[in-house]
């Protein structure tokens, strides 16, 4: 994998990072890059081919896709089909002894990307394969030193069932490099989502991926088309700068960011909108107006209490499956907010986001639709005007538009397809489910309103277009 149009240099105050050798317009790819290991979770282990990564897809409601392929001897991995099946077999080999050996238990998704960097160093040693790397898997961060006495014995923990799974026999001799490889996925690893971008199905070590430092406001995104990671500009970038993604949710205040950041990567954030905000960054705490303090000084303290208090207890409701209280919980809270924060305080986004959800869930379209427009509204002030989780709200609001028969579903689809075409690519699945889309919200829109009306209480009945973006186009 050598590197080309970026390379590798100290960066002040963060040691090892990337930085362009060439300029990048809005959208390039600046990475493409396949995994060095990755595994698909053991929750999703039978939905989704271990090797590509993709999940088989009905075409249509009458359509059944045809099933995975089985690994005949461990009957855990799945393949779309004896290509993949070949392709992953050397990797798959010793992890297939291991699943058997272990069965009925199973060992974690961390345990088992851990075996997996561990078997494929026997192979280099063995001479099975040649590697031409940027970086080692040894010489990623993994911030071992930095870890409490709590967070040490949890590793402690994952050397002993890593053991179980790839035998004592085998094991390296010193704890130590295993360790290393534990907090390397912890801190390096990036989740696959699949096609459709709509669940995290498994994670993957990408190297050359790894090198990125991070940035509240990045310059890149790193977005996965299957098995593949493709980093893209989300701005224009000049030779010497430097390359940074967030490798957390941009939906969070600075405190909250920092704290994620230090938890779970272990550094002081010190990029520049942690430091010196902006203008986007006072959205996210922002009142409905100035002068309420002035009347009702204490007002904010009160509704950050009650909002954080409100999602607490909605995240139990949901555990109740109680879904009328918990759209009630919500409404509640965000009557409350209504009157004192903006829309785009982040608070006031996760209780509208509760709303949206949980709308779509008692089949409300109408009212999921208002307020998904209005978390779209919220996420164009706070985010930047290319960035993949504005592109996807809006394909998911452009949907539910067209789902209830707005004539704004085309025009929000065209935003959310142009963003797409950036962030991801005008070859990534989810890009070509958008087109799909377009095509039929334009088809429809061409028939007569009795028509139209019929459609969308067929909708409503069937609850289409919730939470399901790709949409068949027959
Ligand atoms: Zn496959
Ligand atoms: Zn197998
Ligand atoms: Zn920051």
């Amino acid at each position: 994998m050598p590197l080309q149009g970026i390379e590798v240099v100290d960066v002040a105050g963060k040691g090892r990072g990337l930085c362009a050798t060439q300029e990048y317009r809005t959208g390039q790819v600046v990475i493409r890059s396949r995994p060095y290991e990755h595994v698909i979770f053991n929750e999703q282990a039978d939905k989704v081919c271990h090797h590509c990564v993709r999940q088989p897809i009905s075409k249509g409601p009458t359509h059944t896709p045809p099933p995975l392929l089985k690994c005949g001897s461990c009957k855990f991995a799945r393949y779309c089909n004896k290509d993949c099946q070949k392709a992953a077999w050397e990797a798959h080999k010793p992890e297939c002894a291991a699943i058997k050996r272990v069965f009925p238990n199973k060992a974690s998704d961390q345990t088992r990307l851990v075996a997996r960097l561990f078997w494929r160093k026997q192979r280099v040693a063995e001479n099975k394969i040649q590697e031409d790397l940027p970086i080692l898997v040894e010489e990623l961060e993994s911030h071992v030193k930095q870890r409490t006495k709590e967070e040490k014995e949890q590793l402690d923990n994952r050397v002993f069932s890593f053991g179980d799974y790839v035998t004592y026999e085998a094991m390296p001799e010193s704890d130590e490099v295993i360790y290393q490889w534990f907090g390397a996925v912890d801190c390096n690893a990036i989740s696959l989502n699949d096609q459709r971008g709509l669940s995290v199905v498994g994670v993957g070590i990408f190297l050359d991926v790894a090198l990125l430092n991070h940035d509240c406001n990045p310059n890149c995104v790193a977005v996965n088309n299957g098995a593949k990671v493709e980093v893209r500009s989300l701005r224009p970038i000049k030779p010497q700068e430097e390359l940074c993604i967030s490798y957390i949710d941009p939906i969070d205040t600075t405190p909250g960011r920092q704290e994620k950041l230090k938890n779970q990567y272990y550094f002081d954030c010190k990029c520049e909108e942690c430091e010196n905000g902006s203008e986007r960054e006072a959205m996210k705490s922002a009142l409905l107006d100035e002068n309420i303090l002035k009347e009702k000084p204490e007002a904010e303290n009160y509704i950050i209490k009650m909002s954080t208090e409100a999602l607490k207890r909605m995240e139990n409701t949901k555990k109740s499956r109680n879904f009328e209280r918990l759209y009630n919980q919500a409404l509640g809270a965000l009557k409350q907010q209504d009157s004192v924060i903006a829309d785009s305080h982040v608070l006031k986004i996760a209780v509208l986001n509760q709303c949206v959800e949980v709308s779509s869930f008692l089949r409300r379209p109408d009212d999921s639709c208002m307020y998904a427009r209005r978390v779209a509204d919220a996420y164009e002030k706070i985010l930047p005007a290319i960035h993949p989780v504005l592109g996807m709200y809006l394909m998911r609001l452009g949907v539910l538009q067209w789902q209830t028969q707005m004539k704004e579903a085309f025009e929000t689809l065209g935003r959310a397809a142009g963003i797409i075409s950036k962030t991801h690519g005008d070859g990534h699945p989810l890009f070509l489910d958008i087109v799909d889309l377009m095509r039929q919200c334009h088809h429809e829109m061409q028939m007569s309103p009795e028509v139209q009306t019929k459609m969308k209480a067929v909708r409503k009945e069937a609850n289409l277009g919730i939470g399901k973006v790709g949409l068949p186009s027959n």
